[in-house]
């Protein structure tokens, strides 16, 4: 199992597929891209689908989440699922992504064994859509949000970022959206991950904003606590429920105690945090010989040195080297 000095069991592995995207989200990276990972340093499918079922079968992990980076860029990504879906004990597959390209590739996930997607979406105004992405291409996210729902990639999970001045505006009118088709929305704060390294606390929408937003409009009670187990949103049921909406609060409320999640980058590292400042080499180990007994206590040794929480708060808290597009998100 993967556990580190304070007991807490990585089961949840984030595999990161590529670094690239094809919207350029004002939080995450600069209007005219990044220098994406040079193709050789990518782990290639066959390596992906190694460290993942050695994951699986040997240490622990129940649940794997594709993202990016853009995973739906990733042409592979059929293929990838369909092996992580031949695991055995099966872990619960799913996929962060901005939508793009869902509406053709839905049906193909869901029939590769894919269990459910994330959907990233921070307005539903065209506008400000090319504005907060750098792309005009809201029509495409919200016809990939009703393909994976149409395809029962269910339940369909909504992300959205509010920035300060740019679509704060919208926690109704996105929470209101997601009610009427029944989608799961989980408010994020934003996080010092963005490659411009433009980020600055007092322009975050904290989840106590977020919260205060939403209750003017409805009713919010908190959901079961013991109902949230190691995930990261608070859950609040809207209008007495069913429906709930989600509000992850990374810096102001962080959830670091409860973590199980490790993650696997585009380029074969190890990292134990969003935030980590260190990561284990899996591909210079695998492309060197390495045996699975090798790698998997090179995955082990890693979690283990996992620190307590992000430091975010710490006086000496410095953002991370490589930006979210290149960690996975
Ligand atoms: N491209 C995919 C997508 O858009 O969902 C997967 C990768 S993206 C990095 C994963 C999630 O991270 C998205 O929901 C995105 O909004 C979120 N994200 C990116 N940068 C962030 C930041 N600085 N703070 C908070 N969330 C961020």
């Amino acid at each position: 199992m993967l556990v580190d000095s304070f007991g807490r069991v990585a089961t949840d592995l984030r595999v990161s597929l590529t670094d690239r995207c094809n919207l350029r989200c004002t939080y995450c990276m600069p209007p005219e891209g990044l220098d994406w990972l040079p193709k050789p340093d990518l782990l290639t499918a066959e390596e992906i689908i190694r460290l993942v079922r050695l994951g699986v079968e040997r240490l622990g992990i129940t649940e794997v989440r594709f993202t990016g980076g853009e995973p739906l860029l990733r042409r592979e990504l059929p293929e990838i699922v369909a092996a992580a879906a031949a695991l055995r004990p099966r872990p619960q597959i799913s996929l962060t992504t901005n939508g793009i390209g869902l509406a053709r590739l839905a049906g193909v996930l869901a029939e590769a064994g894919l269990d459910r997607v994330n959907v990233s979406l921070d307005t539903l105004d065209r506008e400000v859509f090319v504005r907060l992405a750098h792309r005009d291409r809201l029509r495409d996210v919200l016809d990939g949000l009703a393909a994976a729902d149409e395809a029962g990639l269910t339940p369909v999970k909504v992300n959205a970022v509010l920035m300060r001045g740019i679509n704060e505006s919208e926690a109704v009118p996105l929470l209101r959206h997601c009610l009427d088709r029944g989608y799961e929305l989980r408010f994020i704060e934003q996080m010092p991950l963005d490659a411009q390294h433009g980020w600055r606390r007092e322009n975050m929408v904290t989840a106590d904003e977020i919260i205060g937003l939403l209750k003017d409009s409805f009713d919010l009670t908190e959901d079961d606590p013991a109902a949230r187990g190691s995930a990261p949103a608070e859950l609040f049921l809207v209008d007495g429920g069913p429906a709930r909406v989600g509000v992850i609060g990374s810096v102001t409320r962080p959830f670091c105690g409860t973590c199980d999640r490790v993650r696997l980058t585009a380029d074969g590292q190890i990292r134990n945090c969003l935030f980590a400042r260190e990561e284990s080499d899996l591909r210079t180990a695998m492309r060197s010989g390495a045996s699975d007994d090798d790698l998997a206590a090179r995955w082990i040794a890693a979690v283990a040195r996992k620190k307590a929480g992000h430091g975010i708060d710490d006086p000496g808290f410095l953002q991370p080297a490589r930006p979210m597009s290149a960690i996975g998100g």
